[in-house]
């Protein structure tokens, strides 16, 4: 079974997904980590996306739908794949849906977490504040600006997702509200 978790920045997309794959002996392909992977350990790939990344911006579909792929493929035995933070575009929609016919497989539940845009910016900047207050580094994009840059993409880019996903019959929303625990209940029922 592969899922797509669809929601704006700080709707816990991340959370949820780590929590599905410790359940389900899911993979989780996240396209946030692979790119912050890719700037880590200095690639090129990584040193073209850092500036984007910083001010907000979707980087560019062929990137995200090569490293995709590349994963896809790369996957062994598991309990199906949950896509946190791919797609984002349209393209990136068609693409998944290509990609994962090749190998036999489909789109089966996409959950969309609903969620209240002032929650979430309390959210993200919460998150920064913690990792500071824990001694660590809060990710660069996490601030203000860069925050209403990635809310503006998700509104403008993404966020059609929600009709193209429903338009196809495999749209489920759930309140991302909820309780950590609510949340992945809703999503247990929602893909049972
Ligand atoms: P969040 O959901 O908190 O915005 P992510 O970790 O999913 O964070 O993404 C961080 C950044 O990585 C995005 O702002 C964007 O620059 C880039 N990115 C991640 N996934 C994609 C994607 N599917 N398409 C384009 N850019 C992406």
């Amino acid at each position: 079974m592969n899922i797509i978790l669809l929601g704006p920045p700080g709707a816990g997309k991340g959370t949820q997904a780590r929590k599905l794959v410790d359940d389900r002996n899911m993979v989780q392909l996240s396209t946030g980590d692979m790119l912050r992977a890719a700037r880590t350990s200095g690639t090129e790939m990584g040193r073209k996306v850092a500036a984007v990344m910083d001010r907000g911006e979707l980087v560019t579909d062929e990137i995200v739908i090569g490293l995709i792929r590349e994963q896809l493929l790369a996957a062994g035995d598991h309990g199906g794949f949950i896509f946190d933070g791919f797609p984002r575009t349209l393209a990136q929609a068609d693409a998944l849906g290509e990609l994962l016919s090749e190998i036999g497989a489909r789109v089966d539940h996409v959950i969309e977490l609903e969620v209240n845009d002032d929650v979430l910016v309390e959210r993200i900047i919460g998150r920064a504040a913690e990792t500071v207050a824990a001694g660590g580094q809060a990710r660069a994009d996490d601030n203000e600006e860069s925050l209403k840059t990635r809310l503006m993409a998700y509104y403008k880019q993404t966020s059609p997702l929600v009709g193209y996903y429903y338009a196809k019959g495999d749209l489920k929303t759930v309140d991302g509200l909820a309780s950590m625990d609510d949340v992945a209940q809703s999503i247990a029922d929602a893909i049972a």
